[in-house]
């Protein structure tokens, strides 16, 4: 069964309004939670994609040392290298998973 009380006393105008103004306040409540990011390091906040490192004249593939890689303190530093970068952090990185942890962990 379907009734409303005075349904003739609630425009549908109005009544739309209000679904309106629940959802806006249904999403800001859960939009309104801060999220704590380390404003210093913009690698860890923005996006970045891995890009294959520029091929240099002459050479016939273009790789650069993995900085994870290589200044890692969780694990025994090694020099890889990979012909994988970030551009916007102008490192080279393995794609797998040196980039995510470079982009994810502050301290890796
Ligand atoms: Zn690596
Ligand atoms: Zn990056």
């Amino acid at each position: 069964m379907f009734s409303t009380q005075h349904p003739e006393k609630v425009p549908f105008a109005k009544f739309h309004l209000e679904v309106i103004r629940q959802l806006l306040e249904r999403y800001s409540s859960t939009e309104a939670k801060p999220l704590h990011f380390d404003q210093g390091n913009a690698r860890l906040t923005e996006r970045h994609f891995p890009e294959l490192v520029p091929r240099k004249e002459g050479k016939k593939s273009a790789t650069r040392r993995c900085k994870v890689c290589s200044q890692t303190k969780a694990g025994i530093k090694k020099r890889k290298e990979s012909s994988y970068m970030c551009r916007e952090c102008d490192v080279g990185l393995c794609v797998v998973p040196c980039f995510r942890i470079y982009h994810q962990v502050a301290d890796f």
